[in-house]
Formats: C-alpha cells, sequence, structure tokens
C-alpha cells in the first residue's frame, strides 16, 4: 500500500480501511487529488425515501471540497444534505487479460469518498462552487460563457462533500500469473490499454458561420480526457 508523505495522508476510518486487494490501495493524498482532477463524473450513491440509488453525475474539486449541482427538485441532490452518501471516481487503464479466466482484471484508478453533505445556500458560496464545478470540467467555461442568473441560480442545488473521508485504489501493469503453472501454457498475455482523448470539436448548426472556437476548447481537441 502507498503511504505517501506522512503530511499528505488520508487517514484511515472502519470505513475507508481496505481489506480485500489492499495492496491495491493508497493512503497517499496526493493521488486522491489527481483521481479527482482527472475525472468530471462520479457516481453518487445516497438513500431516498428507503431506496438506494447511485446517481451519475458531474463534480467539481478544490482540494479539500467535492461539489455537485442539479434541479432543486432533483430526489437525489436534496435528500442527500440528511443522508450519508458515498461518491466514487473511476478510470478505467486497460483490460488486463491473464492466461487464466479468474485472474483477469482491470488496470484503474478509483477513488471512494463518504460523508454527509451541506447544501450550499450562501449565494457568494454558492457562485464559487458552481465556478469550480465547471472550471473543473470545462477550464475557461465560467469566463466565457453567461454566469448564472439569479432565477436560475435559485433554480439549482448545489451541494458541498469534505473530502476528509476518503479511500483511493490504483490497479497498474501486467497480469498477476507470469510466474504460475499457467505460464507453461503458451498463451499471450497482457494489458489491453484503453485511452480515452478528447475529440474534434461539433459545432452548434444553428451557430452563425463566421463564429469561431475559443482556444482553451480548441486546444483540448486530441489531448488526454482522464
Ligand atoms: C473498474 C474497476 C473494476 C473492478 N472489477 C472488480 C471485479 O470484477 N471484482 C472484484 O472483486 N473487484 C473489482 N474491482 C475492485 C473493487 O472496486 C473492490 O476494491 C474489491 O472488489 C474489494 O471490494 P470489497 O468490498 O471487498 O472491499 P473492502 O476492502 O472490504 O473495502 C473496504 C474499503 O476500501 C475502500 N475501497 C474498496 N474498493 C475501492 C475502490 N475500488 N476504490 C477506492 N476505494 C476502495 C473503501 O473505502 C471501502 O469501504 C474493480 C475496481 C474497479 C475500479
Amino acid at each position: 500500500m502507498d503511504s505517501g508523505s506522512p503530511d499528505r495522508q488520508l487517514p484511515v476510518t472502519e470505513r475507508t480501511r481496505h481489506h480485500r486487494l489492499r495492496e491495491q490501495g493508497s493512503l497517499d493524498r496526493d493521488q486522491l487529488d489527481a483521481i479527482l482532477d482527472a475525472g468530471f463524473l462520479c457516481h453518487l450513491g445516497v438513500t431516498v425515501d428507503g431506496n438506494l440509488l447511485v446517481v451519475p453525475t458531474v463534480y467539481g474539486s478544490d482540494g479539500s471540497t467535492l461539489y455537485f449541482h442539479g434541479s432543486v427538485a432533483s430526489r437525489s441532490l436534496v435528500a442527500s444534505p440528511a443522508a450519508a452518501v458515498c461518491v466514487t471516481v473511476t478510470h478505467v487503464d486497460g483490460l488486463v487479460l491473464a492466461r487464466s479466466v479468474f485472474e483477469h482484471g482491470v488496470n484503474y484508478r478509483s477513488a471512494m469518498i463518504f460523508g454527509v453533505p451541506t447544501m450550499v445556500t450562501d449565494p457568494e458560496e454558492k457562485l464559487a462552487g458552481l465556478r469550480c464545478l465547471t472550471e473543473h470540467a470545462a477550464p475557461g467555461q465560467w469566463d466565457y460563457a453567461r454566469r448564472p442568473s439569479r432565477k436560475e441560480l435559485a433554480a439549482t442545488s448545489l451541494l458541498a462533500l469534505s473530502l476528509d473521508e476518503a479511500s483511493v485504489k490504483i490497479r497498474t501493469g501486467a497480469p498477476d500469473d507470469g510466474d504460475s503453472e499457467d505460464a507453461q501454457l503458451g498463451l499471450w498475455a497482457g494489458v489491453l490499454p484503453l485511452r480515452a482523448t478528447w475529440g474534434d470539436l461539433e459545432p452548434d448548426p444553428l451557430l452563425p458561420p463566421a463564429t469561431e472556437a475559443p482556444a482553451h476548447l480548441t486546444k483540448r481537441v486530441g489531448t488526454a480526457a482522464n
């Protein structure tokens, strides 16, 4: 298990203690930040009216807080402030193709965050949280696009979740059966990498023809997406 530098270690709680595949666990807060920075989509697990929901949703992170937003009518968001949630962020880096089916796996980076979110109601804090969320997924858009109006702000719920209780798991490298009896089978084994990249911009067909895409978007074309 990778611990990182002592002042950048994630605290271990009853919920975040790794039990299985512990060698893939990490206590390095820098690795948590890197996983969160590399993505913008999470899965928010929450209990609403006794039913468990796992909701895919966009997030923003400022290193100490995770922000989610949605309609004020969103049941998962409105229920969350009173309820504990578990949020996961996952990046798949490749398929691990072993000699035996049993040893097949996935190379990945993943994080789990536990806590009770708070609803952000202060207007300044809400704008700052929405800025963080927007800039996390699309850096440059907050200053480029029109900002939310008062009416739009009122129609938006923003939740803040502390990153104090979080865990990280990372798998890299080759299959685990290279030195097992199955190595004698003469089969190919290794990793089929998965790389996500941003594609070419697709202009809105309703754009006036002379409208140029801003540099903060064109420069992302062809770059790694996570
Ligand atoms: C893309 C992907 C595919 C996977 N496929 C499989 C699979 O097919 N079979 C399988 O057994 N496992 C798979 N895993 C690993 C899986 O997520 C669990 O880590 C593993 O199954 C152990 O689960 P557990 O409940 O026994 O963990 P425990 O060790 O009991 O979990 C204890 C605590 O460890 C932390 N933790 C556990 N898993 C993760 C995680 N992935 N990321 C961050 N923190 C974590 C949490 O805080 C959790 O509360 C996959 C992971 C990813 C990201």
